[in-house]
């Protein structure tokens, strides 16, 4: 399936953003690069770290039906850095300007449920799952696929949040109780509150970022190996030092997604590499992702500057990597280290202009750059 043309914005024209944070931050820079102005709309968008660099920003709700026409009607085109934004949002903003990624991806991308569905149809390996509604299905779902597993709510769950491990002789009230799922969920579309899925023994965790424009032209970045610590991306090494049949069968998965989703933008896919070099994808997100970052300082275009083409109607820009790079997330109190990081000869810094730094909250990146592998 293939998008009709997207018309084609000139620079000068102006990106709605919905979303208000680092990744609207550094697509609205990009934007900007080009020349092209970005009016960001959210609820949290006053002095957020978006709004700092945008050229307008509207803070209100999700559901102020009044203000979202009049933002669709200030911009020349929508795209969006948070994949909860709600449909019915999307779907009201569609009558006045076009979205994208459009309602059909999000409610895909919103829901863990909908999401592994929606991959398994494409022949695509997922870990084992189960829906789970209550206590009583956890512990069914366990009984089939375990005994290891994660309990993960379906919706609104990132870095780790709303999940719980459950290994042989867990109890599945608490697991459910601790992840604090509703017993069911259908609101906008959502499935049951949560999903068993099989503990999967991984030798690495990787990603691809996947860019398509309106008619349909693809390019990828190369697969990364993406390593956390508490639930959060800590580092990115880019590209991940994976066998090349492997870093190959990631992107071909994570093309195939884009395509079935018909998506305009970016997307980005994560997966786990099992120690026979298979790949098995864990979650998807249909926006710029923390695992590009490293495209900013090693690639001719960004992760960022790709969404602006795509939404543009533009060509889409080069994904060569001029270098290998490695890429550390400044979590919490490391934005402290600014000083001693401004001061090392070629570490790329970005900070967010966040003004607090709470724990597991993210305040920059920094990318260090080397010779191509
Ligand atoms: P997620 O929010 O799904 O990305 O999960 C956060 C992290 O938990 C992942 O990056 C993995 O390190 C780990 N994880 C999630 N699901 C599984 C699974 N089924 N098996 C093993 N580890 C998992």
């Amino acid at each position: 399936m293939t998008n009709a043309p997207l018309p084609r914005l000139a620079p000068g024209a102006t990106i709605g953003m919905l979303g208000a944070g680092q990744l609207g931050r550094m697509t609205a820079l990009a934007a900007a690069q080009l020349g092209y102005k970005t009016h960001v709309y959210a609820p949290d968008a006053a002095g957020s770290p978006a709004a700092q660099v945008c050229a307008a920003a509207t803070v209100a709700g999700w559901d102020d039906l009044d203000a979202l026409e009049r933002f669709a009607r200030s911009v020349d085109t929508v795209t969006l850095e948070w994949e909860n934004v709600p449909v019915a949002t999307v779907e009201h903003l569609r009558r006045f300007t076009t979205v994208n990624p459009g309602p059909n991806v999000l409610s895909v991308a919103q829901d863990r449920i909908n999401e592994k569905s929606f991959v398994n149809a494409l022949g695509i390996a997922t870990a084992p799952w189960r829906p789970a509604a209550s206590a009583d299905d956890v512990a069914r779902a366990v009984a089939e696929i375990g005994p290891r597993c994660v309990l993960k709510s379906t919706r609104m769950g990132y870095d780790g949040k709303g999940q719980a491990r459950i290994g042989a002789g867990s109890d599945p009230a608490e697991a459910w109780a601790a992840i604090g799922a509703p017993a069911s969920d259908n609101a906008g579309g959502g499935t049951a509150g949560g999903i068993v899925e099989g503990f999967v023994t991984f030798a690495c965790e990787v990603s691809v970022i996947v860019v398509r424009g309106g008619e349909g032209a693809m390019a990828a970045y190369p697969a990364v190996e993406n390593r956390h610590k508490d639930g959060i991306l800590d580092v990115t090494v880019a590209p991940a030092k994976i066998a090349p049949e492997t870093a190959a069968e990631a992107e071909r998965v994570a093309r195939r997604i884009a395509e079935a989703l018909d998506l305009v933008g970016v997307l980005a896919v994560e997966l786990f590499v099992t120690p026979e070099g298979g790949v098995l994808v864990n979650e998807m997100a249909p926006r710029p992702h923390n695992s590009g970052h490293w495209t900013m300082d090693a690639c001719a275009s960004s992760q960022f500057e790709q969404l602006v083409r795509a939404v543009c109607g533009l060509p889409l820009g080069s994904v060569e990597r001029v270098a290998d790079a490695r890429m550390v997330n400044l979590i919490g109190d490391d934005a402290a280290l600014w000083p001693e990081l401004m001061a090392e000869p070629g570490a790329r810094l970005h900070l967010y202009g966040k003004a607090e730094a709470r724990p597991g909250r993210k305040m920059g990146h920094v990318t260090r750059l080397f010779p191509r592998g």
